[in-house]
């Protein structure tokens, strides 16, 4: 699988493994391009590629392409295109691996929304649900930009004035979902 010829890649893009396409490319091995898939995404209005387009690419190991495109990111995990695509390919899975790849390997352009997420979720496997106040703070540490909790601030205090969000105590919670966590890692997807 080669690259595609995508002018400058950034240094993360050029570090992508070879293969980083490779699962892929077995979901979706089959796509016969009929575009059901674009005509179901209620989100492919936003996308920079349309879900066929993207399929295709991901055929064409347009990885650098890929990966610097809103699309995959955009997904909201419906499943629409998957009930309806004609060769019954994993399609949203195949979404979801995308969006895996490009958080495991830190690509800058999805980093913000990564790191959002897997605050959002250390927080729910502390405490069993999200602590917003306490998950935000960590979310905030974990981007070093120290002018990021300032676009927040009107709407945590919006949410506060609203009974949405408390101030908290850190805390390391008390586990309840660490074993449902730990045997969805151990699936290794
Ligand atoms: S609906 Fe399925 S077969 Fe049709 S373009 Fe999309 S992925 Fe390919
Ligand atoms: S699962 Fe994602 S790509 Fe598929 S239709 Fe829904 S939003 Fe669009």
């Amino acid at each position: 699988m080669s690259h595609d010829a995508t002018e400058h890649p950034s240094p993360a893009l050029q570090k992508l493994p070879e293969d980083a396409l490779a699962p892929v490319q077995e979901m979706v091995r089959a796509c016969i391009q009929c575009g059901t898939c674009t005509a179901s995404c209620p989100n492919a209005f936003a996308m920079d590629h349309t879900p066929r387009k993207l399929w295709r690419m991901v055929l064409m190991g347009q990885s650098a392409a890929i990966f610097q495109s809103r699309t995959f990111y955009l997904c909201s995990t419906c499943y629409f295109c998957t009930l309806r695509c004609p060769r019954g390919l994993p399609l949203t899975e195949a979404m979801d691996a995308l969006k895996a790849t490009a958080g495991r390997e830190n690509l800058k352009p999805y980093r913000r929304s990564s790191r959002f997420y897997k605050q959002f979720l250390n927080s729910v496997r502390r405490h069993g649900r999200v602590r917003e106040v306490e998950f935000m703070t960590h979310y905030f540490m974990e981007m070093k930009d120290p002018r990021l909790p300032f676009s927040y601030a009107s709407l945590g205090l919006k949410l506060m004035g609203k009974g949405k969000a408390a101030l908290q105590l850190p805390s390391k919670g008390e586990g309840k979902l660490e074993g449902l966590f730990q045997a969805v890692e151990d699936q290794k997807f």
